[in-house]
């Protein structure tokens, strides 16, 4: 029977089971046991990417939570932790001859045993495979066959941020540049485009999006996610939503407002003063170094607005510790009384959140799942924030 689950497919590992530093930015609390338990418990999220388990340690973490039986790989791929599926998956800095700048793309496989073959395809191919989004010297679409001969899943991460992206410096207009588009499985938009704006792009119209967290901390696991109609929730069913397969969908992205991303505006990376796209100088301090905001790149790729499938629906997220007046106590308050963030967002009545938080923190959070929150747009690596209320 189908039914709807809650997924995030891109989250990091900040220590390894050694203590020892994967995504060095990452926090240190953010290990594999403790992003299961958080998203099984805490989050209510039913499906997770770890996208940091090329890392032989990181596998070493999982295989120890099966031995004591508090893991199992499932038969359709992916491992179950709880209440939460875990998809293995790994991020890769891609620097070919074909692409202008660093691209990041998303591999997810089925089973231990795959990955750890990828692992050791890798090992040959990039310095250290112990860290997190290392760069992997090949080309793009060797990794693409690798990744399909491991029956394995292919996705091009954050795809307008200004770094380190598809389209932020990866190719002059065209992802045929440097991929293979028939072994695409979906696209990831980033914290700073959504969907509008990315089916602007014409090639973009036949694949899935995907709305995902890339969390660093463990707070920030489902700050973006989506929906998706699954039998259950496993590496087939993920796959099968990708392409739409007798029923499975993405039924709903849930992702931030772009204007809340760090990269909407184009602005001076000096003074950070907003700029329009045309300037290549700062008008205010002379400085020549001008970060293009997703936006404004977006109108420079633009070749036809439109999709082949029907897109789900599009819904602006704003994460509960956004919220003003919702700090760590209040919280604790909700997750104690309605268990898991999810069942804040989504179900609780206005009525039963009024008993825990106050009118007007109970209003904001309804106004939100309206999408009638006002946002001052980020830029430049700075996030965009609240407006606040009139
Ligand atoms: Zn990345
Ligand atoms: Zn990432």
């Amino acid at each position: 029977m189908l039914e709807t689950y809650f997924a995030d497919m891109h989250i990091h590992i900040g220590r390894d089971i050694f203590d020892k530093p994967v995504k060095i930015t990452g926090a240190k609390t953010l290990t594999v046991t403790n992003i299961l338990k958080e998203s099984s418990r805490n989050k209510g999220i039913n499906m997770i990417g770890i996208i940091d388990c090329q890392s032989p340690n990181v596998q070493l973490e999982i295989k120890q939570l099966i031995e004591k039986k508090q893991a199992c790989e499932l038969p359709d791929g992916g491992i179950r932790f709880e209440e939460v599926t875990l998809i293995l998956g790994s991020e890769i800095e891609v620097y070919d001859n074909a692409c202008q700048g660093p691209i990041h793309v998303l591999c997810y496989f089925p089973t231990l045993e795959n990955l750890e073959l990828f692992s050791a395809w890798l090992t040959g191919r990039m310095k250290n495979i112990t860290l997190s989004t290392q760069r992997y010297y090949g080309t793009a679409k060797e990794l693409q066959y690798k990744v399909k001969e491991l029956a394995g899943i292919f996705i091009p991460a954050h795809v307008f941020t200004p770094f380190k992206s598809l389209y932020g410096k990866g190719v002059k207009s065209s992802l045929t540049e440097v991929f293979d588009p028939d072994l695409i499985d979906g696209i990831e938009l980033g914290l700073s485009a959504d969907m509008g704006m990315a089916d602007q792009i014409e090639e973009l119209h036949r694949y899935t999006y995907l709305t995902n967290s890339d969390a660093h901390s463990l707070p920030k696991i489902a700050r973006e996610y989506q929906e998706m109609v699954l039998e259950q929730p496993s590496f087939k069913e993920f796959q099968w939503a990708l392409h739409h397969i007798d029923g499975r969908s993405i039924m709903k992205n849930y992702g931030m407002n772009p204007q809340l991303g760090k990269y909407y505006t184009t602005v001076c990376d000096d003074c950070s003063l907003p700029l329009t796209p045309k300037l290549d100088q700062c008008p205010s301090c002379h400085s020549n170094k001008v970060i293009k905001g997703v936006y404004d790149r977006i109108q420079e790729l633009k070749s036809g607005a439109g999709s082949l499938n029907e897109r789900p629906t599009y819904l602006y997220q704003v994460p509960l510790e956004y919220l003003p007046g919702l700090g760590p106590k209040t919280h604790e308050k909700l997750l104690n009384k309605f268990g898991t963030e999810m069942f804040v967002l989504h179900h609780a009545s206005y009525e039963a959140l009024l008993s825990v938080v106050g009118e007007k923190l109970a209003t904001l959070i309804c106004k939100m799942r309206e999408g009638e929150i006002k946002i001052k747009a980020g830029g430049g690596g700075k996030y965009g924030s609240l407006l606040p209320e009139e």
